[in-house]
């Protein structure tokens, strides 16, 4: 498989659940922070999303995160969430992921990397060995350089989707969010 193509695509992180979880032998999971958990740079938590990690805490699911961004920024929401974390997470090389790998104490086939960007959440994680998910960005960025790397990020999703014949008349990346 292309280390540019994820296990799965879901909407967001509230769609792994424990029957997904099961199924893909997985027992912890690398979480990104910045357009997954929440928006670009904000300490704000969606109420699905923190009833999600709730639940995921409770039901002995290990959660990490592992964010490029800096630990000023990261450390404070890792806190809010009562999560350990790693920043920066220098993604898409593996060093993070190493290290999330050890405080999470599980091998590399029990952990998902959950994360919105093809090049550096879903790369990382393949070339680590982990089990990758990709999720809809919360918010399309506005940037130039945001702007290339999602228009790249397409060429992917549409080969995701064109292998498991999901594919409709494809028309733009996140109007295939999955239901
Ligand atoms: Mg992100």
């Amino acid at each position: 498989m292309s280390v540019f193509q994820p296990n799965v695509i879901l909407k967001d992180v509230t769609r792994i659940d424990q029957a997904f979880l099961r199924a893909n032998g997985l027992k912890g999971l690398i979480l990104d922070v910045d357009n997954t958990l929440t928006l670009h740079n904000s300490q704000m938590l969606r109420a699905d999303v923190q009833a999600w990690i709730s639940a995921m805490k409770e039901s002995d699911i290990r959660l990490i995160i592992v964010s490029n961004n800096y630990p000023e920024r990261v450390a404070p929401f890792a806190k809010n969430l009562g999560l350990d974390f790693v920043a920066p997470g220098y993604k898409p090389l593996t060093i993070g992921f190493s290290k999330a790998q050890k405080a999470l104490g599980l091998p590399v086939q029990e952990i998902g990397v959950v994360g919105d960007q093809i090049y550096t959440d879903i790369v990382g994680g393949n070339l680590k060995g982990m089990f990758t998910v990709l999720v809809c960005p919360m918010l399309e960025e506005t940037g130039v350089t945001f702007k290339v790397r999602r228009t790249l990020e397409t060429i992917h999703i549409r080969a995701y989707y064109r292998k498991r014949a999901l594919l409709k008349p494809y028309q733009s990346k996140w109007e295939m969010k999955q239901k």
